[in-house]
């Protein structure tokens, strides 16, 4: 671990994961069954001093962010924790677009903690848990953690490569080893159960796999640029800076491009960039008050009013939840 000294003689250091930091907040007074379970979440920033051999891209790197969270919950809530984060993840993967391969059960392995009856216990509850959500797992013979089984979500991207996006991990010895402890019904100190889960890994990490998986090519709602504003002359330049100011109100996000260049040189340059929506503006758009819009991957162009471009593409924006809730 990287631990420095500050001149206020203070001890600081990069944190390698979350996990004993959320117990740590979770010690910090005295908890009850009631609070069970507790659900705490992060977007964490984590350091880790990988090999610098090993580091790849965005795919890996030494300093990364988890969207992680942990579950403080007792025993017999472990199946409905589990249940509710498989669909969780689910719904979030699918919102992105990837396609989910399997469920991965990695059960007990060789060299472990804990009885055989605790494995069957714990296995049984990770199993019973993803049937609840209607997913079939695939053991994974041997993959568990040494302490305990975990679920592993295994996603296809676009050309039908694999990747582990998403886990939840059961975790009986970080409480115990930590003193994490509830007071539960009969009065007494009992450890509670933490469950460790992600649903995307690391946001790097993620972020490359989504821009391989589309090749570039982001939906509309993920598109850094949503829409390049492009003239035809400079006669329009007033309208085209009006049409994105109109654009940029409406919540897209917008550039715009009056360089004294052809129009057709814009448009290429442009679906280089994979932008998902070119709105084109002449003299004749200015005129009256049109733009004609070009989608990504698209030779076809729409002529619509302003107006009614700005509600049509504010609507196709919308995270794929926002217009869920909509619907
Ligand atoms: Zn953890």
């Amino acid at each position: 671990m990287f631990v420095c000294e500050t001149v206020e003689e203070e001890t600081l250091s990069l944190k390698p994961m979350n996990c004993p930091g959320h117990v740590q907040i979770f010690k910090f007074g005295q908890k009850s069954y009631r609070d069970l379970p507790l659900r705490m979440a992060e977007f964490g920033a984590c350091h880790r001093y990988e090999p610098s051999g090993s580091l790849h891209g965005l795919m890996r790197v030494r300093a990364f962010t988890q969207d992680d969270a942990h579950i403080f919950c007792r025993e017999d809530q472990i199946v409905e924790e589990t249940r509710a984060f498989i669909e969780l993840a689910t719904s979030i993967h699918e919102d992105f677009g990837m396609t989910r391969d399997h469920i991965a059960l990695g059960t007990r392995p060789e060299l472990r903690a804990g009885s055989d009856e605790f494995w069957d216990r714990a296995e049984a509850a990770m199993l019973q848990a993803a049937r609840a959500a209607g997913v079939e797992p695939r053991i994974a013979e041997g993959d568990g953690a040494f302490y305990a089984p975990k679920l592993d979500f295994q996603l296809k991207d676009a050309i039908g490569r694999q990747w582990t996006c998403g886990t939840i991990q059961l975790d009986y010895v970080l409480p115990d080893r930590l003193e994490a402890e509830y007071v539960a019904e009969d009065g007494q100190k009992h450890r509670p159960v933490m469950l460790h889960r992600a649903i995307l890994g690391s946001l790097e990490r993620f972020i490359g796999i989504l821009i391989e998986n589309v090749a570039g090519a982001f939906p509309m709602w993920l598109a850094p640029v949503q829409v390049v504003v492009a003239t035809i002359t400079s006669e329009a330049d007033g309208y085209a800076e009006e049409v994105a100011a109109e654009m940029r109100k409406a919540g897209l996000r917008v550039e715009l491009d009056l360089r004294n260049e052809k129009v057709g040189y814009k448009i290429r340059e442009h679906s280089l960039q994979k932008i998902p929506v070119i709105a084109v503006v002449g003299k004749k758009e200015a005129e009256e008050r049109q733009v004609a819009l070009r989608r990504f991957g698209s030779q076809a162009q729409s002529v619509i009013a302003l107006d009614e471009a700005l509600g049509l593409l504010a609507d196709e924006a919308l995270p794929p939840d926002l217009k869920r809730g909509r619907s």
